[in-house]
């Protein structure tokens, strides 16, 4: 038995770290690396893992999406993500299963101290992470998830996964977000603005519509403190980086691999130091 991360690039990945020190912690000898696989070749991957002993892993960039129709069976969160970032051999059967959303719940609710049931929130972004993060919001019983997008049709395609119909696509002008953001306990940044790299925000006139108290998650880590989650800071709102999602995505990950539950506290508490000293 043994687990990987696969994609390309991949060997920046800090799954080896999370899971080398969680699956220590746990008194297990199995080994996780990261892989890289070449976008196209899933296929061969897949039968080569099969093979060499390969019993989970994890999926990053870019093979989130282009693995579903080649596993033989897809959790239906995972389905209506359209994406798995974590698979597991069953009885000989990949099985598929996504969870980022879950990750970021557990983070809002360890980290923040924020439980998004009945809350109304303002989520930018409705690329891959959104969509996970909205429908997991959804799911947790967030109220209303204000989806907010550039590309305003990109938005509506993802509000139409969820079957509770509580989320809303929403444009990202100026005022349509300072609209939204007045009704919500809860802003999460789902773009790469901000991350190392690439754009940022033109202006944050929409954290000072926020309600006193309000929470600011940002699903970046990279820098550790986005211009988005200082200016949040200096209001006075509690921020969230995106390093406790990733911790706790991947405890949910290893308890999908060893098909059993685990102490997620104790496990993400693990996860957390071994990033902090690597
Ligand atoms: P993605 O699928 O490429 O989506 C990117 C999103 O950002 C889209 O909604 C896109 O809008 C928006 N965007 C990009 N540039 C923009 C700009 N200049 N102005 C306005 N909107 C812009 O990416 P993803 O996989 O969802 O990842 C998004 C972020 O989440 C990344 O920073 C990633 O590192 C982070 N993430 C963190 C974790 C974690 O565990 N913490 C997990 C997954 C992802 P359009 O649709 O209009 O193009």
């Amino acid at each position: 038995m043994r687990f990987q991360v696969i994609g390309d690039p991949v060997l920046h990945s800090k799954s080896p770290v999370i899971h080398g020190a969680m699956l220590a912690a746990l008194g297990l000898d199995i080994p996780y690396a990261a892989h890289t696989v070449r976008r196209g070749t899933l296929s061969q991957y897949l039968a080569w893992a099969r093979d060499n002993g390969i019993t989970g892993f994890n999926a990053t960039m870019p093979h989130k999406e282009d693995l579903i129709p080649l596993l033989d069976g897809v959790d239906p969160l995972a389905q209506s993500i359209g994406a798995v970032n974590t698979v597991c051999l069953r009885e000989g059967r990949w099985i598929g299963f996504n969870t980022d959303g879950g990750g970021a719940v557990a983070a809002l609710r360890g980290s923040l101290g924020i439980d998004p049931g009945s809350m109304t929130v303002t989520l930018l972004g409705a690329g891959g992470a959104a969509k996970a993060v909205a429908l997991a919001l959804a799911q947790a019983g967030a109220e209303r998830v204000w989806v907010c997008n550039r590309t305003l049709e990109r938005a509506e395609e993802l509000c139409a996964h969820d079957p509770r119909g509580r989320l809303a696509p929403e444009g990202f002008g100026g005022d349509a977000l300072r609209r939204r953001a007045e009704q919500s306990q809860l802003l999460v940044n789902c773009t790469n603005l901000g991350m190392e790299g690439c754009g940022q925000f033109g202006d944050f006139s929409f954290l000072d519509a926020l309600p006193e108290g309000a929470g600011v998650f940002d699903l970046i880590y990279h820098p550790a403190e986005t211009e988005l989650l200082a200016y949040a800071r200096r209001r006075g709102l509690p921020t969230l980086n995106g390093l406790p999602m990733l911790v706790n995505q991947a405890v949910l990950a290893l308890e999908h691999f060893l098909d059993r539950p685990l102490d997620r506290k104790t496990m993400a508490e693990t996860a957390a130091a071994a990033l902090k000293q690597n």
